[in-house]
């Protein structure tokens, strides 16, 4: 590291603009000198296998659970979440660590594909999965803890070593997982750099796979440089996920699940619902019922308190664009039945009528307390309205028919579907999470693919017996034409599916059919 001072970035808590604490905007000399520094701590974490490396995987989880008030509290001085939302950010990675920790000597395990033919069952063939030495992840303000931690687990339990680069705007909750690292004794493979989008270039520039969440705009930035470095990425971007509610679902649940499932967060999540298509028959209980509930939603900052159901916007740029796509729906005809304004950084939860397609509110992220809601006259035109979006993150069905739901699911284009519920896919470590369009490219997590991502496949074969002759020595130098034409002869016979391809009975003349 260098003797030089990095410039401070100033975090503050939203509710009230108060300014908590100061981060370093770390150069991009010294970002490349951390990424030094953990690529040379790599081979000997690589070394500890996957059971070595799941024992401190285990023991932060341990160190989690003793600190989970101190960092709920961490993580609701520089965002606006309500405390039920800023506990369950420690819960949510625990998981995700007993997860893969349980599993991840299984899916790191050589593979050993069986042979496609009678030759290649001459050789055995293998598959090992090796780490890439440093993963780099990046990630956005809206669950500053949550994401680095079930990013940086399956990749750390790959054998990988770790660089997270938070939010500028909520760096201090990651530093709570560089914390726990530190104190558990762990081996220096994990390290949180803190500053803004320079910083996350020059991670970008130094890094051997990005793992990136957020906007659709860097995303494709982040592409763009991980191709000129020939280096993977995976990217989590932005959603605007649809509801789709049938005539015979369960109106009450409907109604609690899209209130939960829009405004978790105050609507500040990648898979909040976004749009609500109902059938017609229920459309007008459906939208009573929910601006009733979302009306008496409680909104406040209540630090340790419980108090509260919905905190504030997280910036104030987040909230500028709220009242745009609100105040631009209403002048063009939209009706807010329940909220539609803001007081300071707190927008009140907000249901809105008469909208359409072309609203931004419909059709442009807007990650905010928002709940457009449209009729629709049967589940045809619901279909094609929740699939004419930029976007295919998730998606939710609500009907009291499961094989309705998964069948209309099946008709949805986004990279997973709720039936009766919100984000629970979201939860679940053994699905992938992963958008269509334009919300990003690979999965974040998921089964074994979400370790083996972070690794390099390497096929390795060699003769079953050692003096077996594979068809392919007949390939070998010198060339000569009963050799070329044995081979080619035998590759014939083993791939063609008819018998008479398979032994040339007669060739076919395609020119002149
Ligand atoms: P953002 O794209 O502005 O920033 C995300 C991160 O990228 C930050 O850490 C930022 O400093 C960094 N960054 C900015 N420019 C960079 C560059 N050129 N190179 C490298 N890093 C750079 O996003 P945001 O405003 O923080 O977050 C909101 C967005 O995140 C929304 O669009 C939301 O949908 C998305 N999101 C997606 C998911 C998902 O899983 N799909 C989850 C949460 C949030």
């Amino acid at each position: 590291m260098s003797d030089r001072q990095s410039p401070l970035i100033e975090v503050r808590k939203p509710a009230d603009g108060r300014a908590v604490a100061a981060v370093p905007d770390t150069a991009p000399d010294e970002t490349a000198a951390v990424v030094a520094r953990l690529r040379s701590a790599q081979p000997e974490w690589a070394a500890l296998g996957p059971r070595g490396r799941a024992k401190w995987l285990v023991r932060l989880q341990e160190w989690l659970f003793t600190q989970a008030e101190e960092i709920a509290d961490v993580l609701q001085s520089e965002t606006a979440k309500p405390r039920v939302d800023a506990t369950v950010e420690v819960p949510f990675v625990a998981e995700v660590i007993a997860y893969y920790a349980d599993n991840a000597a299984r899916f790191l395990a050589d593979d050993r594909p069986s042979a496609h033919s009678p030759a290649a069952a001459l050789k055995t063939r293998t598959l090992a999965y090796h780490p890439y030495p440093v993963v780099g992840v990046i990630t956005p303000w809206n669950y500053p803890f949550g994401l680095p931690g079930i990013d940086a687990v399956p990749a750390l339990l790959a054998g990988a070593a770790v660089v997270v680069k938070p939010s500028e705007v909520t760096p201090l909750s990651a530093l709570q997982l560089a914390r726990g690292w530190a104190e558990i004794g762990a081996p220096p493979v994990f390290e949180v750099v803190t500053g803004g989008g320079a910083t996350g270039a020059a991670v970008v520039d130094t890094v051997d796979f990005v793992q990136f969440t957020g906007s659709t705009r860097t995303g494709k930035a982040i592409g763009r440089a991980c191709v000129e470095r020939m280096i993977p990425f995976s990217l989590e971007l932005g959603g605007k996920d649809p509801a789709i509610v049938l005539a015979d679902a369960d109106v009450d649940r409907a109604v609690r699940g899209v209130a939960f499932g829009g405004l978790l967060n105050a609507g500040q999540m990648c898979t909040s619902i976004e749009r609500v298509y109902v059938e017609a028959p229920i459309y007008d209980e459906f939208v009573a019922k929910l601006s009733d509930l979302v009306t008496g939603l409680r909104q406040g900052a209540d630090d340790r308190e419980y108090r509260y159901d919905i905190g504030a916007m997280a910036n104030r740029t987040q909230l500028e664009l709220v009242c745009r796509h609100v105040d631009d729906a209403v002048r063009a005809g939209a009706e807010a039945v329940a909220g539609g304004v803001s007081d300071g950084a707190f927008f009140r939860p907000t249901v809105l009528v008469d909208v359409d397609h072309r609203m931004d509110c419909v059709t442009e992220e807007t990650f905010g307390p928002i709940l457009p809601v449209l009729r629709v006259a049967d589940e045809d035109e619901a279909v094609r309205l929740a699939n004419d979006c930029a976007y295919g993150l998730s998606a939710s069905v609500w009907t009291r028919d499961r094989t309705r739901g998964e069948r209309l699911a099946r008709r949805l284009h986004a990279g997973a579907v709720n039936i009766n519920d919100a984000h629970v896919n979201l939860f679940d470590p053994s699905l992938p999470m992963g958008g269509w369009k334009q919300s990003g490219i690979g999965a974040r997590f998921g089964g074994a693919q979400g370790i083996r991502k972070y690794c390099r496949a390497q096929a390795i074969t060699a003769d079953r017996v050692p003096v077996a002759v594979s068809a392919s020595e007949l390939l070998w130098f010198p060339y000569s034409r009963t050799k070329a034409r044995l081979a080619v002869a035998a590759m014939r016979a083993l791939s063609a599916r008819s018998l008479r391809t398979r032994f040339a009975i007669r060739t076919t003349n395609w020119s002149n059919r």
